[in-house]
C-alpha cells in the first residue's frame, strides 16, 4: 500500500473475530471518508487472548485496545457491549456474556434474566444496550466513546435474528424487538453502531 494523496494509508485493527462487527466498522469509515484499512484480529493469530479485569465497559474497551496497539504496533480499536437493566441497577451490565455463569450461553442468559425479571412489570421493564468503543495507539495514547439502545424488556422473546438479549428488547418507538429488525435497522441505532459513528472523530483526530 504506497502513500497516496492523503499520505500513507494507515492499517488499523479491531480487537474482534466477528466479521459482523468488522464489516460494521469498516462502512461506517468508509462513509466518513476516512481511507483507513481495517483488519479484524484474525490477521494477527499469535495474539492472546485479554483478560477483561475493568468494571466499566470502558475500561475492559481500553484494556483490549492497549493490548492489541501494544502488540502489533498499529492503531487499535476495541468494543465491549451488554445489557443493562433498571430495575436490576445496571445488571447484567459487564457480566451480560456470562450472567448464568458459562461465557457466550446466549439462551441460558436470557432465560435467567426473564425468570428474575417474572413480576416486574412494564412500566419497570426499562433497559438499554451499551457499547464503548476504544482507539489506542502503540504511544499510550486513548480516546473511548459510548453508545446506548434503550428501550423495554418483553415477557417472552420474540425474533429470530441478532444474537444475545435482541429477542427481549423492544426499541423505544418500534414495536419490534431487535430480533425481529433487519440487520441494516438494527445498525442503523444500535449502541455499537452509535459508539463507532462516535469514535470517528478520534480516528480522524489521532490518525489524520
Ligand atoms: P460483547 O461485548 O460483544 O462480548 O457482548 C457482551 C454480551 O452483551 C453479549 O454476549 C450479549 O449477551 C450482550 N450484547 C451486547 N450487544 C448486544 C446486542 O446488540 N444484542 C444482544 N445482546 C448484546
Amino acid at each position: 500500500m504506497g502513500p497516496g494523496i492523503l499520505g500513507p494509508m494507515t492499517r488499523l485493527i479491531l480487537a474482534t473475530r466477528n466479521t459482523g462487527k468488522i464489516t460494521e466498522l469498516r462502512s461506517i469509515l468508509t462513509d466518513a471518508g476516512l481511507p483507513h484499512e481495517l483488519v479484524g484480529a484474525d490477521a494477527y493469530p499469535d495474539i492472546p487472548d485479554v483478560r477483561e479485569t475493568g468494571v466499566t465497559f470502558a475500561e475492559n474497551a481500553l484494556l483490549k485496545a492497549h493490548a492489541l496497539a501494544r502488540a502489533t504496533g498499529l492503531p487499535a480499536v476495541a468494543d465491549d457491549s451488554g445489557l443493562c437493566v433498571d430495575v436490576l441497577n445496571g445488571a447484567p451490565g459487564i457480566f451480560s456474556a456470562r450472567w448464568s455463569g458459562t461465557h457466550g450461553d446466549d439462551k441460558a442468559n436470557l432465560d435467567l434474566l426473564l425468570a428474575q425479571l417474572a413480576d416486574i412489570e412494564p412500566p419497570h421493564r426499562a433497559a438499554h444496550f451499551a457499547c464503548a468503543a476504544a482507539l489506542a495507539l502503540p504511544d499510550g495514547t486513548e480516546r473511548v466513546v459510548e453508545g446506548h439502545l434503550k428501550g423495554t424488556l418483553r415477557h417472552t422473546p420474540s425474533g429470530t435474528g441478532g444474537f444475545g438479549y435482541d429477542p427481549i428488547l423492544q426499541p423505544e418507538g418500534e414495536t419490534r424487538t431487535c430480533a425481529e429488525l433487519t440487520a441494516a435497522e438494527k445498525n442503523a441505532i444500535s449502541h455499537r453502531g452509535k459508539a463507532f459513528r462516535a469514535l470517528v472523530p478520534a480516528v480522524r483526530d489521532l490518525l489524520g
